[in-house]
């Protein structure tokens, strides 16, 4: 087994370091706090090629293997200090550009991926409803079949990037008797199509420059064309999205982890107290040091799971078992980080608190971490 990274993978990673600890983290504190997302950065990501790391090069994308699109984001999520724009992007990327990428019609790439790779179109996948969040398929948005095509109705929640996405993958039951196996149907809808428009903008503790909303749809009609996939096929393209993203998007967690470990041992080393670095106290040494075992073994996990996903018929199990491990890392590494910081963990000043509020949403997201341990224990026969 070969673990070392290959000339172009170096490049890859050392490249995206550089650029975003040069271009993306410039105003941040100011971002956060007045929550802007930043067209202007997404462009700047979209020419080095992150919105479109695994899209073939005919669609505008840099035709990447699974593993060193895991490594870039990885890179992506060290360099950049700006927790929501990842998150931005890694939405975008996992839960819309790749299905389309893998599900749609020729006619649908050619229509979408080139916008959406090349930042100017902002992608969105809207599946959570008001009373359904882990339980996904017990929604109501419905898609009855009228006029050649579908009227859609229904709401949808804590859309990443809901209030500036341009094209959305929508989730709506077709056929509620067949339920989550055949009942519903993902459909590939521009925001500008007539019943379509953008609700509640949410306010939230952390991830603060990436925005989230409502989409809400009322008499939508839609064609045919728009469907995504087959109809029925909706929990088919969510199980793509959902593997994609519970590896590739905590790819990025496991660069945060990097830099938040990297943080905590420069403390360490300079802050003294009773006449001797804070490092040298056993107590906050240990912290750091269970911080290094995390990120090795996320990195590991993440790592051979992006593989798999690149390489075997069903990671789901991999992304399940690499989502769980690597959020509750980042959640625990960047509240040791503010502990070792001290009082100063806890001013806006050090930058350390907006990583642990950025670090919360992880084990809610993409599913929570008592859904992860459901699945896996679903798969070992439980
Ligand atoms: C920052 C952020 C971005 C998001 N982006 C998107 C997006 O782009 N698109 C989208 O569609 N959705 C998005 N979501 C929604 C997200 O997927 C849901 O919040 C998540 O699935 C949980 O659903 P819920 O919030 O309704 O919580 P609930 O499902 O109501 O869960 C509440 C609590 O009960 C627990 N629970 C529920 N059922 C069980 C069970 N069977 N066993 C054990 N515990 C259980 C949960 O783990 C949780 O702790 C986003 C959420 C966040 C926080």
């Amino acid at each position: 087994m070969d673990f070392s990274f290959t000339e172009e993978q170096k490049l890859l990673r050392d490249s995206i370091i550089k650029f975003a600890q040069c271009e993306l983290n410039e105003g941040l504190a100011d971002r956060d706090r007045e929550q802007v997302f930043s067209r202007d950065l997404w462009r700047k990501c979209a020419a080095i090629g992150i919105q479109g790391l695994p899209v073939p090069e005919e669609y505008g994308g840099s035709g990447l293997d699974s593993l060193s699109c895991a490594i870039a984001l990885e890179a992506l999520g060290y360099g950049c200090r700006d927790g929501g724009l990842v998150f931005s992007l890694c939405a975008h990327l996992l839960a819309c550009v790749v299905p389309v990428w893998l599900h749609g019609t020729d006619a649908q790439k050619r229509c979408y991926l080139p916008g959406l790779t090349d930042g100017s179109l902002v992608g969105m996948h809207a599946i959570t409803e008001p009373d359904s969040g882990s339980d996904t398929f017990a929604m109501r948005t419905r898609a009855e079949r009228a006029d050649n095509g579908w009227r859609i109705n229904g709401t949808k929640t804590f859309v990443s990037n809901g209030p500036v996405g341009d094209v959305a993958i929508v989730f709506a039951m077709t056929d509620a008797k067949k339920g989550f196996h055949g009942g519903v149907t993902a459909f590939l809808v521009d925001k500008a199509t007539p019943g379509f428009s953008a609700g509640q903008k949410f306010e939230k503790m952390g991830l603060r420059t990436s925005p989230v909303g409502e989409l809400v749809f009322q008499d939508m009609h839609v064609s045919d064309d728009t469907v995504l996939g087959r109809v029925g096929g909706g929990s088919v393209l969510f199980a793509t999205a959902m593997d994609w993203e519970r590896i590739l998007l905590v790819a990025s967690h496991v660069g945060a982890i990097e830099r938040l470990l990297e943080t905590s041992i420069a403390y360490a080393r300079t802050r003294s107290q009773f006449g001797q670095a804070i490092g040298k106290f056993q107590a906050v040494a240990h912290k750091i040091a269970d911080m290094k075992v995390q990120l090795e073994a996320a990195r590991l996990l993440t790592h051979r799971s992006a593989w798999r996903l690149g390489n075997l018929r069903n990671a789901s199990l991999d992304a399940s078992i690499t989502k769980l491990f690597v959020s509750e890392s980042l959640v625990k590494a960047s509240l040791d980080t503010v502990q070792i910081h001290g009082g100063y963990g806890f001013m806006i000043d050090y930058e350390v608190e907006r990583a642990l509020r950025d670090a919360v949403g992880s084990t809610i997201y993409s599913g929570t971490s008592e859904m992860q341990r459901n699945f896996i224990a679903r798969w070992l026969g439980l």
